[in-house]
This record gives structure tokens, sequence and C-alpha cells, in this order.
């Protein structure tokens, strides 16, 4: 099945970020009684990205979008409270630009956006400002060499 790609979205798990990609797919199987994966990329705390959905299949990531979207995860996004934070680190932060840009190569119409920048969402994913990120953050001078 060809998608048209509109929408690159980011996401966090909202777990801690001890979670394993297991045990999240569990719980869109067994809690959520979901029949897909929640995104096609997660993010692991090593930088590791974890492809767990084909692109060309739809992962549930924002109702109502799915269709036209590709979503990726980093493991993380809430404190010890679950409470929002942005706690990816350097090396998820580095793995997630690369990865945007490797999509946004591919799909060069395609929105890149944040869960939350969705209409009518009331939850903090990805517990920052994707566009603003992008705009700051400097990739290592070693990574693009
Ligand atoms: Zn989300």
């Amino acid at each position: 099945m060809k998608r048209e790609i509109k929408y690159i979205v980011v996401h966090c798990t909202a777990t801690p970020t001890t979670a394993t990609i297991e045990a999240i797919k569990n719980y869109w199987k067994n809690n959520l009684k979901w029949k897909n994966n929640g995104y096609h990329y997660i993010i692991q705390r090593d930088g590791t990205v974890v492809n767990i959905t084909p692109e060309n299949q739809i992962a549930n990531g924002v109702a109502g979008y799915n269709q036209h979207s590709i979503h990726m995860s980093y493991i993380g996004g809430v404190d010890g409270n679950n409470k929002p934070i942005d706690n990816r680190n350097d090396l998820q932060k580095e793995a997630m630009f690369n990865l945007i840009m490797k999509l946004h190569h591919r799909y060069p119409n395609a929105e890149i956006k944040g869960h939350r920048d969705f209409p009518n969402v009331h939850k903090a994913c990805p517990s920052f400002d994707v566009k603003q990120w992008l705009k700051e953050y400097e990739p290592s001078v070693l990574q693009a060499a």
C-alpha cells in the first residue's frame, strides 16, 4: 500500500526511561487492544533507532491523522511523578535529528510536528517544542562529516 505522507510526527513514550520496546508493544496490544503499533520508530536511550512498523503501514500515533503520518518516539518524556519532562539525552537528540532529516529527505512535502501540535490534543507529548528545537539544535560536527 502506497501512502501519501503529510506529517512526520514526534512523540515520547511517556514511560520510565527504563521501559523496553517489548513492554511498550505489549501495552498497545494487551491493554489498548490495538492491532497496530503506536509508532514506526522508537529511539532508545542509547540512541539506537528501532523500526517497529514498516513505513508503508499505519501506526496509531495521532487519531484521525495516521493514514498520512510517520510516527517516531523517544523512550522517556515523563518524570517520576508522570509529569511531562524533556529528558532526552544527547544520544537520543542526535538520533532523533538524524532520523527527522532522513525522513524529511524521503518525504520532502511532509510537515514535521510534535503530537501536541495537532488540533484538539490534550497531551504534552513529546514534552518539548519540536519546531523550536529543530531551529536551535546544532548537530554534532563529527556526525555531519
Ligand atoms: Zn504522542
